[in-house]
């Protein structure tokens, strides 16, 4: 049966198979299984952001706004914005999209990015590639690590990649933001002095994480300085359709859109990728791995980013938090956006 189904099966037959296969239940299971992988679709984006966004707008927003964080309290939980950005310069928003909002641990990825570019491959020697599998802010693992955190994007990790970045930058803030309007081609986008002061007033977990990891020796500048380095890049602020526009370097081999400048290696674009698609969502990493498929980052500012490499980005915003701090309406979103567009990595 075996070399007669396959003889049947190949795609210039179609027509002729799908007819004869009909007559035969068993056969006619393999028919459009083979033909679907084939076939290229031409996925109309906007129409379907525009109808899960109606959708998921109707159902009961479950999530809970950050409130250890004063002044991310003060969100309307009720913003809710989308935004793509394709690497053939389409771009499709709606909703909140202009919105600006704090974004909070997505700039992790930004000043990793920055902080690989200077260095390369020596970061991995202070911070490790591994899901944590435990919260962002979570001191757990470090003593058992001897202060070598498994990752770039739980808080511990971000500070010893601020550290590093203070130990290489003139004026780390302002070289920081320079990279980031640089990347951009946003010369507005800044940090939020408001949300830096809120954060400084109770940091007490990353306080006691810095001074852990520097009890270890891999913080090698003071702690207060690494601190207010991380509590400002955590309070950049920036709309859907910035946050989209300025992660599409990392859909795009690590090269600038607009001018192709290369901003990383397509290396160490797919090594940064690689760990948002493993580590971007803490202890939901798996399950957004599972649900979404693509490379993300989220933030407890209600913000999700995701990359699906050679193709697009779309950012996510809506501030009310599921219990492991990801956007609960941004997960939805873009469950439902990857299974109906097919469009995931996985
Ligand atoms: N600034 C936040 C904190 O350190 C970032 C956490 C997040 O977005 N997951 O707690």
């Amino acid at each position: 049966m075996d070399s007669t189904a396959n003889k049947k099966l190949h795609p210039t037959n179609y027509q002729l198979q799908t007819r004869r296969l009909s007559k035969d239940n068993r056969l006619c299971f393999f028919g459009p299984e083979i033909c679907c992988n084939q076939k290229k679709r031409k996925v109309n984006y906007p129409s379907i952001i525009d109808e899960i966004y109606q959708t998921i707008k109707q159902i009961k927003d479950r999530g809970k706004v950050a409130a250890y964080i004063p002044e991310l309290a003060n969100i309307d939980p009720q913003n809710f914005g989308i935004h793509l950005s394709t690497i053939d310069h389409q771009g499709f928003g709606i909703g909140d999209a202009q919105h600006p909002f704090s974004i909070q641990s997505i700039a992790k990825v930004l000043s990793l990015s920055l902080a690989y570019k200077i260095l390369g491959e020596s970061i991995w020697e202070r911070v490790g590639v591994e899901p944590s599998g435990t919260a962002f802010n979570s001191l757990i693992q470090l003593e058992a690590d001897h202060g070598i955190p498994r990752n770039p994007f739980i808080n511990s990790g971000a500070l010893v990649i601020c550290d590093i970045l203070l130990s290489h930058l003139e004026n780390p803030k302002a070289d920081f933001l320079t990279f980031i309007r640089t990347i951009s081609d946003n010369p507005n986008l800044g940090f939020s002095k408001k949300i830096v002061d809120s954060e400084k007033s109770v940091g007490y977990r990353n306080i006691a994480l810095c001074h852990f990891i520097k009890s270890f020796d891999n913080i090698k500048n003071d702690p207060i300085a690494v601190l207010d380095f991380y509590f400002n890049m955590c309070s950049l602020e920036m709309n859907c359709q910035e946050l989209s526009k300025t992660f599409l370097f990392l859909a795009n081999q690590g090269c600038k859109l607009s001018d192709q400048q290369k901003i990383l290696t397509p290396s160490q674009s797919k090594r940064i990728n690689a760990l948002m698609q493993t580590c971007g969502f803490y202890d939901e990493s798996g399950e957004f791995a599972f649900k979404v498929g693509l490379p993300g980052k989220s933030g407890v500012g209600g913000g999700i980013i995701a990359v699906h490499p050679n193709q697009y980005t779309i950012a996510v915003w809506s501030p009310k938090l599921n219990p492991r701090g990801n956007s609960y309406r941004g997960m939805r979103f873009l469950e439902a956006f990857t299974t109906r567009t097919e469009s995931s990595i996985c």
